[in-house]
């Protein structure tokens, strides 16, 4: 009886490991340059955290959260997203508070039930940021450049915002009413799922995929046309910025994104080589979310980059970003092989080991009782610089050949000499 994974998730085996770690050091490295703080929450929060944040009629609460009962009948749910666990964790630890900026970020796995496709996988992963306590359009821009920035740094090139302001509490109800209006007419003719929104949460049309109903989308009035004064201005600030800053952006009235939280600012990150759809990173503002879930009102923004997309971006040869046949895998994983021939060789070529990996040097040897040609072969296929090669003459003259594996020269060495020499 052999078990497969189950469906919508993915082994990542170790030769695509290193592509996630480099992803995750960049992310560790931008974060840091601005001032961002780790934060990890649990997998799994009670439901009622999502159904309130995310909001009951969206897709992600509606049709793809993983909620199960505990033995106590506690309804409990694998977090979809992690905005709404974050600002969970900052009420309950007293994080946020008036005067005060918080900064945090976050690299971890999310869980939707989704019909899996390339780059959409069930458990996937995100890193993303928060940021409480100020509603400063100067810091949407900065979000968004924090974004941008790790983008490239990852590798990812030709990289474009899309953004929109949703409005706020003040205004949105007027931008409904509108949409509402228009929609009245043509809800006929969109697809099952968008006359289901069309009664409970209009907004959510705007999010349909489906061929059939996107022109009825793009002719849809704009949020922008009904914003109050404060989102208004807000968002003409946001734009300036980004102008001031030369960053590439496009007005997008029809990005409100899946969740019922945000406010005002909105955006995407999209890979012009990707083509529509393509969002590889989004965000906003969610101004109401603290209040919501009960704590005092706090402004806050943030983002998520979705990894699996970037993974496929980085891992595709058209785009170049990683050397062809990912060779680098291999690439100095150990410094130096010990190879043994016999038991008293092997004594001593593990106290060698040790010596090595307590001055910080990573080094392997053999395990398996394999030839010295088959030990080559292992220590070649892990990347050794060297190989030192011990048998029971060596041991007699204490002295033993030291292989440099780039080079294939070979010199004899002794066992006191051979940490100094190779300044180890
Ligand atoms: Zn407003
Ligand atoms: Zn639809």
């Amino acid at each position: 009886m052999q078990y497969a994974v189950p469906r919508g998730t993915k082994d990542i085996l170790p030769a695509d490991s290193f592509v996630w770690q480099k992803i995750e050091a960049a992310c560790r490295k931008i974060f840091a340059l601005y001032n961002y703080m780790e934060i990890r929450t649990p997998i799994f929060e009670s439901t009622e955290l999502f159904t309130r944040s995310i909001g009951k009629t969206t897709d992600i609460v509606g049709k793809e959260m993983y909620t199960f009962e505990d033995r106590k009948g506690r309804s409990l749910t694998l977090r979809p997203e992690e905005t709404a666990p974050v600002v969970r964790a900052c009420l309950e630890n007293n994080l946020i508070g008036p005067d005060l900026l918080t900064k945090l970020y976050y690299i971890g796995p999310m869980f939707r039930y989704e019909r899996p496709q390339a780059g959409r996988q069930r458990q996937f992963h995100q890193a993303g940021v928060e940021v409480f306590g100020s509603n400063d359009p100067l810091l949407d821009a900065e979000v968004i450049i924090l974004n941008l920035q790790l983008l490239s740094e990852i590798g990812l090139k030709d990289l474009e915002v899309d953004i929109n302001s949703v409005g706020c509490t003040k205004c949105r109800p007027a931008y409904r009413k509108k949409l509402s209006e228009y929609l009245k007419d043509n809800i006929k003719h969109m697809c099952a799922d968008c006359q289901e929104r069309f009664i409970n949460n209009p907004l959510r049309v705007l999010d349909c995929k489906e061929t059939k109903c996107q022109k009825y989308i793009e002719n849809a009035p704009a949020s922008s046309e009904v914003l109050c004064e404060e989102c208004k201005t807000h968002f003409e600030k946001v734009v300036g910025w980004l102008d001031g800053l030369m960053v590439r952006y496009k007005v997008n009235n029809r990005l409100v994104r899946g969740l019922d939280y945000y406010t005002k600012t909105t955006f995407e990150i999209v890979s012009s080589k990707l083509g529509a759809q393509n969002a590889v990173s989004g965000g906003g503002r969610y101004d109401g979310l603290v209040e919501e879930l009960g704590g005092k009102p706090t402004p806050a923004v943030g983002f998520a980059i979705g990894l699996e997309r970037v993974i496929e971006i980085m891992t595709n040869d058209k785009y170049q970003i990683l050397p062809a046949g990912r060779q680098v895998t291999n690439e100095g994983r150990i410094i130096i092989y010990f190879a043994t021939i016999g038991e008293e060789a092997k004594k001593i070529g593990f106290d060698m080991l040790q010596k090595a990996r307590s001055r910080g040097v990573s080094a392997d040897m053999d395990y398996l009782g394999k030839s010295l040609k088959a030990q080559m072969k292992v220590a070649d296929r892990a990347g050794a610089q060297y190989v030192y090669i011990i048998g029971d003459d060596e041991i007699k003259k204490q002295s033993a050949i030291l292989r440099n594996m780039q080079t294939s020269d070979q010199q004899d060495m002794s066992f006191d000499r051979l940490f100094d020499e190779l300044k180890i």
